[in-house]
């Protein structure tokens, strides 16, 4: 496998609607110079501003991982960077007229297939990779999620959730080769629970996303009142519960869709370290929150690498 630095070949276009934002996003993805990594532009905005996919940007991580730069916003901007990275690009302009690119089914394989319409390009100068040498581990104790990166020739990443719900328990899920990212994990849909759901849908915080592309894990009783609510937000005539616990909206992908999205996530939000990573990831109970501060880990551990590179060289 090569280890030159990869854009596109070209640029290419998506359109859709911003899950929280509710509103249409034009995104194009375009090639950039080598050593350039991840930059979002915000072309709806004054002076294009650009915000850097860096884990430093970083400003919130409740239902999606919020990046802000001089107080230029990019939301949700994981599934987006899961398929740059599942699609070995290193370099890429992300232009956006809006803060949040299109949720389009919730997991990343609309982008992978833009990608690969136009083609990955290689270009002149070396990748740098984040070579995992001793074991580094993040831990958050109030909510026992655990992050592990051990060392390995290639990145491998494994998620094992558990909801500890009746209707989700423990799943786990593994990539072995990020060239098995389309396969295996790109079309893992993002999920909710039904008490989540209805809670966004009342507080109006899911305003106009096509959430009837949602995974939705039915954790209480679908009442007359919740049925009715859920119908009008899916534009549906009735909807019921399937026997594996979700709701009759859509088919699930795999059975443990869950880990999948979760594992999908891990990939997005580790990809603000901003390097590429030869290490194998165990993320035990993985979110927003415990994969950017481990992402930020990350970042410490690379620059404290090249500067150790820096020395033997000098
Ligand atoms: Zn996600």
């Amino acid at each position: 496998m090569s280890d030159m630095q990869k854009t596109l070949q070209e640029e290419v276009t998506l359109s859709g609607i911003g899950l929280h934002t509710g509103k249409e996003v034009k995104l194009t993805i375009k090639p950039a110079k080598e050593n350039t990594g991840f930059v979002f532009v915000r072309t709806d905005l004054e002076g294009h501003p650009q915000v850097e996919a860096d884990v430093n940007y970083v400003v919130a991580t409740e239902r999606g991982t919020t990046l802000e730069k001089l107080g230029v916003k990019i939301t949700t901007c994981e599934h987006l960077l899961a398929a740059l990275v599942g699609c070995d690009i290193d370099n890429a302009i992300l232009e956006m007229d809006a803060s949040e690119p299109p949720i389009l089914d919730g997991s990343s394989k609309y982008f992978v297939e833009a990608i690969e319409s136009v083609g990955v390009a290689e270009q002149s100068v070396a990748r740098e990779y984040l070579v995992v040498k001793e074991v580094l581990t993040y831990s958050d104790p109030a909510t026992g999620s655990e992050i592990t990166i051990i060392p390995s020739d290639t990145y491998e990443v494994t998620t094992m959730v558990d909801f500890g719900t009746k209707v989700l328990g423990t799943q786990n899920a593994t990539l072995k080769n990020i060239s098995e990212f389309k396969d295996e994990i790109s079309s893992a849909r993002t999920f909710s629970f039904l008490h989540e759901l209805e809670m966004l849908l009342d507080h109006g915080l899911i305003k106009g996303g096509d959430i009837s592309n949602a995974i939705v894990y039915v954790d209480k009783d679908l009442t007359p009142e919740t049925t009715e609510k859920l119908k009008k937000a899916f534009g549906k005539d009735n909807v019921s519960i399937r026997p594996n616990g979700i709701l009759d909206n859509l088919n699930l992908n795999y059975p443990n869709e869950a880990a999948r999205h979760k594992l999908l996530d891990v990939i997005g939000d580790l990809a603000l370290a901003g390097v590429k990573i030869k290490g194998k990831v165990i993320a035990n109970k993985p979110g927003h929150y415990v994969n950017t501060q481990f992402a930020k880990k990350l970042n410490r551990q690379w620059k404290l690498q090249k500067r150790k590179t820096f020395r033997i060289l000098t």
